[in-house]
């Protein structure tokens, strides 16, 4: 089969034939029909996110059908149509027994971080990550619910939103839209954080309350002025440079919370008695647990969720992808189609 392969940081990827995967016991094989592109996946080219295995397909966003049902699965399964559940947890560790597969200290795979993932015609998973997907949801808008929506369910809860609070959403991408709907469905005050006017606008149609020009205007001292003076009682921390990361600290209310989830080379830096006399909190969210995928893709079936996608490539012209997205010029999700 063909795949795109990663040989680790500041290599180029390379779309190469490969053989295609045999599922083993317990485990289902999946035709691709779309997969995401993630930020994430940028960061395994330029050596930032480097766990170390190559070569690797990349690619955690999987959308597809069933084709192949390994020993001891139902073949009733073939011919589902499904999204995979990048994560494949021990099941017996104290993080997988409390449903926190994400968190697993003895990871059995991951696919496109350190297992094949979805930027390929076929990819393995064990059968009980393949999530069934609604017939009312076309493939390419499914396949970035696998990260990025379920990425934004996972960091909400972290965050424990509840109404009324004023909500930022620091950069309007793939997981930022997700947020800012996520947001809006617990009624808070939404306002969104970009530096491109098409992204923003995109941000207000999804139900942001109040958007932000970083290139334009001062973050903090808007956050302080649409919040009255009090500040973000959330802010969801999708850029992860210094000057956003500042910015975010100093449009911090009292009692707020800053919630992680982008990130770049720069480090934070914070006095503490910043937090101390505010009674901040810090929160690190990383990826999802499998029921937060099932939630999502309610959330989706249900239209309480929309997926905005930028454009679908296919996978030969994945290069187009991956710079569209480096450049910031996509509003919404690129999806790869084989
Ligand atoms: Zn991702
Ligand atoms: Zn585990």
């Amino acid at each position: 089969m063909k795949a795109v392969r990663y040989h680790g940081p500041n290599r180029s990827l390379e779309l190469e034939e490969v053989p295609t995967p045999v599922a083993s016991s317990g485990e289902v094989l999946i035709r691709i029909a779309a997969a995401g592109i993630c930020r994430t996946d940028l960061h395994f080219l330029s050596g930032l996110l480097n766990l170390g295995v190559s070569p690797l397909t990349l690619g955690h966003e999987i959308a597809g059908t069933i084709e192949e049902a390994g020993p001891g699965i139902d073949k009733a399964l073939i011919g589902n149509r499904v999204i995979a559940y990048y994560y494949t947890g021990c099941q017996n560790c104290e993080y997988c027994r409390r449903g926190m597969e994400n968190l697993c200290a003895n990871l059995k795979g991951q696919n496109g971080f350190i297992t094949d993932g979805g930027y390929a015609e076929y990819v393995k998973v064990s059968a009980r990550n393949a999530v069934p997907l609604p017939d009312s949801i076309s493939f390419q808008t499914a396949a970035p619910i696998g990260c990025s929506l379920t990425t934004a369910v996972h960091a909400s809860r972290l965050a424990r939103l509840a109404q009324g609070e004023n909500v930022v959403v620091y950069g309007v991408g793939g997981v930022g839209y997700s947020l800012v709907q996520m947001a809006r469905l617990h009624g808070a005050n939404v306002i969104g954080v970009g530096r491109t006017p098409a992204k923003l606008a995109k941000a207000r149609e999804l139900g942001a309350d109040h958007t932000i020009n970083a290139r334009e205007q001062n973050v903090a001292d808007e956050v302080r002025r649409i919040t009255n003076g009090k500040g973000a009682d959330v802010i969801f921390e999708l850029v992860g440079v210094l000057e956003s990361m500042d910015n975010s600290v100093r449009s911090l209310a009292k009692r707020g919370r800053i919630v992680f989830i982008g990130y770049s080379r720069d480090s934070f830096s914070v006095h503490p008695i910043q937090l101390v006399i505010t009674e901040a909190k810090v929160i690190g969210s990383v990826g999802n647990s499998l029921d937060e995928l099932y939630e999502a893709v309610s959330l989706v079936e249900s239209g309480k969720i929309q997926i905005v996608i930028d454009r679908t490539v296919t996978m030969d012209r994945f290069d187009e992808g991956l710079k569209a997205l480096s450049d910031g010029k996509a509003v919404g999700k690129i999806v790869l189609l084989p």
